[in-house]
C-alpha cells in the first residue's frame, strides 16, 4: 500500500490514482496522514475495505511530505559502512543518532534554499513509525513501521561541525529534510532490509549502495533508540546515508544555485530538488 499527503489529505495512491481516505472511509479515517498514523492497526484493517474507484489522477511531483510535522525525528550518523570508510572515522558501537528539528522538514520536489557555500546532500531511507515503539524486540521491529520513504538529509558542513558538533541545527535549516514522494509499507517489499538506493547531482551519479550496508538495521534502530524512548506514530527514522557525500571527496564538492538532487530508492520512487541561492 501506499500513502500520499494530497495538499493536507491523506490519500490511497494506486497507480496514478489517489483515493481520499477521508472521503472513502465516509470521515472514519484521515482527514491528514498524522491522524491515521494514530490510529495505525485500526487503519490497515479498514484499508482492505477501501474502494479505489473514485479517485482522481495525480502525479508524484504533486503530492507533499507524507511525515509533514511529525513529533520526533532520528537521525542518524555513520550508519553505511561504505560511509564510515570514507570519512576515516569508525565503526560506531550505538547509533550516533542526532535531530532534524520537524519545521526542517519539507516536501518531495520542493527547492533548497542553500545555507552557505558548503551544503551537502545525503540520500537516505526514511522510517515512518505506525504502532507506539517502546522497547520493542529486534523480532517485533518492523510491525512498527507505518512505511517507508525517500528523503535527503541536506547538511551545512560548516555548520555541522562548528562548536565540536552541531549536526542537528547543521541539518535543520528550513527545506533541509525533503521526503516523498509518498509512503509504502513494509510488506511490499521482497526484502526492506536489502533496497538498492542513489542519489545523482544533475544527473551524475554521486551515491549508490543498499540499505543491507546499514551498521544497524532498520529493526536494531527501533529497538535501540525504542529502549532510550517510546516512538510515537508518525515519527520519522532517517537511517543513514551511504558513501558518495561531497565533503570527504577530493576536492571537496558542495550543492550550487540551480543544481537538480534525484534521490531515489528501490520499490518506492524518486524525489528532486532543485537548489537555490540564499534568499531565492
Ligand atoms: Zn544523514
Amino acid at each position: 500500500m501506499k500513502l500520499g499527503n494530497d495538499r493536507g489529505r491523506a490519500v490511497l495512491i494506486s497507480g496514478s490514482v489517489a483515493t481520499d481516505i477521508a472521503n472513502a472511509t465516509k470521515g472514519a479515517f484521515g482527514p491528514s496522514l498524522a491522524s491515521i498514523y494514530e490510529r495505525w492497526d485500526d487503519f490497515l484493517i479498514a484499508a482492505k475495505e477501501i474502494d479505489t474507484s473514485g479517485g482522481r489522477s495525480v502525479s508524484p511531483e504533486g503530492l507533499g511530505s507524507p511525515a509533514p510535522l511529525p513529533r520526533q525525528v532520528f537521525a542518524i550518523g555513520l550508519n553505511y559502512r561504505s560511509h564510515a570508510a570514507e570519512t576515516g572515522i569508525a565503526i560506531p558501537t550505538v547509533p550516533a543518532a542526532f535531530t532534524k528539528f520537524p519545521a526542517s522538514l519539507s516536501g518531495p520536489f520542493d527547492d533548497i534554499e542553500l545555507s552557505s557555500e558548503t551544503v551537502d546532500w545525503e540520500v537516505e531511507l526514511v522510517v515512518v513509525i505506525g504502532r507506539r515503539a517502546d522497547r520493542v524486540p529486534v523480532e517485533s521491529a518492523w510491525e512498527h513501521v507505518a512505511g517507508l520513504s525517500v528523503g535527503q538529509d541536506i547538511s551545512d558542513r560548516t555548520l555541522q561541525f562548528a562548536a565540536a558538533g552541531q549536526f542537528s541545527l547543521g541539518k535543520s535549516y528550513r527545506g533541509y529534510g525533503p521526503i516523498g514522494p509518498w509512503l509504502v509499507t513494509p510488506d511490499e517489499f521482497d526484502d526492506p532490509d536489502d533496497l538498492e538506493m542513489s542519489c545523482s547531482v544533475n544527473g551524475t551519479v554521486v551515491q549508490s549502495e543498499r540499505t543491507s550496508d546499514m551498521v544497524f538495521s532498520v529493526p536494531q534502530l527501533i529497538t535501540e533508540l525504542s529502549e532510550i524512548l517510546p516512538l510515537l506514530p508518525g515519527d520519522v527514522i532517517f537511517t543513514g546515508t551511504p558513501a558518495g557525500v561531497g565533503f570527504v571527496r577530493q576536492p571537496s564538492m558542495f550543492l550550487a544555485p540551480g543544481d537538480v538532487i534525484e534521490s531515489w530508492i528501490e520499490g518506492i520512487g524518486t524525489i528532486r530538488n532543485t537548489c537555490r541561492a540564499p534568499g531565492h
